[in-house]
């Protein structure tokens, strides 16, 4: 394709693609909104408040974006900061968690973890970092709502280190708490930033000092609270590593910031901690050879499918991660997997507000396909060249329903809808070896709900759920025939098929399936399966 080599390696250099992992209610949507301010993508943020009642602020969001000529939803949301070009994946965090988001990780150079400073390290968090650790990932903490009542912050980097294995390392140090939240201390730049209430809705550049002691600093905290600061800071600055580019990297150290994503405060020093030390599009490996983001001909890899919101258009839009060369409106690519070339003439991008910018893409951006069935996850495009892109993974379900059907008439309908919705990553199909059963796994709850819609709406099957007594799945491995054949046909009641054809072994519990570990030592269970 015609790229200028120079062109894509200024390109390249200038991206940062990145999600945000959090647990529900720490502020991933508020922060979002502040970014997106900070990236003008949008122009006001209203203040976001009693959401309680309104937790899809996503609909705010595609209303916004709908006013703004922008089709599509947040899923991917586009902005420059600084000279540079920042791609913000979203990962539904809700109720509506499911692989979608772990695969999404897989599509990003770095992550923004966020932690809401009264609660600290909590489950959800745990999870997704184990995500990011799979492909260690560089991970930017940010410890939020100090304009609150919050832990001690040197207890909260204790327990990210020690719960998360993350070396933190503080960049500011945050004075005060709460109602006396004063600002933040950047350690090395030794300049305090002042913090101002109310200023949530506006990009406040804050005010700054020169270090941090001051006598209405020390009076707005008392002399207690002041003490009490200085010793914490003498801590942390007894206690600090240097920051060390090389581990942040390798996912082994986190830059940590302290703010408020509701006030506005931090969240630029958060871009500028991005845009300084996130790596831009890395290589990504394929089943040929590592493909670098500055090689010339057009790849990507599509790691999410979501079903179009408008139920009078039955297609689907599938995201794919460019990995290398451009993208250009009306250009030819390879359909690896069915080894087909397709022209491409409409292919989505997500610059907010620049409708100019949506004829081209460049590696670490997010580009939509329309998806008439023929696209499944995993799937790579290329401009001809045979490879296809590993690492995007299936993960362990969690949850197990049995299907039952309505009318046992549609059994094919169901087979060809769970195939199908398997193969977008909506759920998946296991068949176990002793019955008939059809089972479904998932990470997330929702997803039963979407899968039974669906096959309603768009195969016009009507089936129910059941529980199931199985804990958790393990995809089997073992090059020993011999050894394999004996755990087959000691395990053989609990074995199924998965949806991809693979061997997988249904665990009704933690312990059997340690026990069975126990028991084989030479076969593998795993608890993830690559595409
Ligand atoms: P999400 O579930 O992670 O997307 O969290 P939200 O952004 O929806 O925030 C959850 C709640 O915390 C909302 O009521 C927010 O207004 C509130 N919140 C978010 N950031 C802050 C903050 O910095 N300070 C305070 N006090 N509240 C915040």
């Amino acid at each position: 394709m015609s790229v200028d080599p120079k062109k894509l390696t200024k390109e390249v250099a200038k991206r940062r693609t990145f999600a945000i992992i959090s647990h529900p209610d720490a502020g991933k949507t508020t922060m979002t909104e502040k970014l997106l301010l900070w990236g003008q993508a949008i122009q006001v943020v209203g203040e976001v408040k009693g959401r309680k009642t309104d937790r899809h602020a996503t609909s705010d969001w595609m209303s916004m974006e709908q006013e703004r000529g922008i089709s599509i939803t947040t899923s991917v949301m586009q902005f420059p900061y600084k000279d540079h070009m920042v791609n913000l994946l979203d990962t539904p965090g809700h109720a509506d968690f499911s692989e979608d988001t772990y695969r999404t990780l897989t599509a990003v150079d770095s992550a923004l973890m966020m932690v809401d400073g009264a609660k600290g390290v909590e489950e959800r968090t745990i999870k997704l970092m184990e995500v990011c650790r799979m492909r260690d990932t560089p991970i930017i903490s940010f410890v939020n709502k100090l304009d609150r009542q919050i832990r001690e912050p040197l207890e909260l980097l204790s327990e990210i280190e020690a719960v998360l294995k993350i070396k933190c390392v503080p960049v500011t140090w945050p004075i005060g708490m709460g109602q006396d939240f004063v600002g933040v201390y950047h350690l090395a730049e030794n300049k305090t930033y002042l913090y101002e209430k109310g200023n949530g809705g506006k990009m406040t550049v804050s005010e700054t000092r020169e270090g941090y002691d001051y006598p209405d600093i020390r009076e707005r905290l008392g002399q207690l609270m002041f003490d009490a600061f200085e010793e914490s800071l003498e801590l942390v600055q007894m206690a600090l590593e240097e920051f060390d580019v090389e581990a942040f990297l390798a996912g082994e150290m986190t830059p940590v910031l302290f703010g408020t994503a509701l006030g506005n405060f931090g969240v630029n020093m958060v871009l500028d901690t991005l845009v300084k030390y996130a790596p831009p599009p890395k290589a990504h490996p394929t089943t040929e050879r590592k493909v670098s983001a500055t090689e010339t001909d057009f790849t990507g890899f599509v790691f999410k499918i979501q079903a179009n919101m408008d139920p009078r258009h039955r297609d689907r839009i599938a995201f794919l991660r460019v990995c290398s060369g451009k993208y250009e409106k009306g250009m030819k690519m390879k359909h690896v997997r069915l080894g087909k070339d397709v022209r491409i003439a409409d292919a989505l991008t997500f610059l907010a507000g620049d409708r100019e910018a949506l004829e081209e893409a460049y590696p670490g951006d997010i580009i939509g396909l329309h998806n008439h069935g023929t696209i499944s996850i995993g799937d790579s495009f290329t401009e001809g060249e045979e490879l296809s892109f590993t690492g995007i993974p299936h993960f362990a379900p969690e949850l197990f329903r049995r299907v039952v059907l309505k009318d046992p008439l549609k059994s094919k309908a169901l087979q060809k809808g769970l195939q199908q919705l398997s193969e977008e990553g909506a759920t998946q199909v296991f068949m176990p070896q002793i019955n008939n059963d059809l089972v479904l796994g998932a990470v997330g709850v929702l997803q039963f709900e979407v899968v039974a819609h669906r096959l309603k709406e768009e195969y016009k099957v009507q089936c129910t759920f059941e529980p199931v007594s199985i804990a958790t799945v393990r995809w089997i491995h073992c090059d020993d025939d011999v050894a394999l054949a004996k755990f087959k046909k000691k395990a053989h009641d609990q074995l199924s098929i998965d949806g991809g054809g693979y061997l997988t072994y249904l665990a009704p519990s933690r312990v059997n399936l340690q026990l069975m570990q126990d028991r084989y030592p030479e076969i593998t269970f795993s608890s993830t399966r690559e595409h």
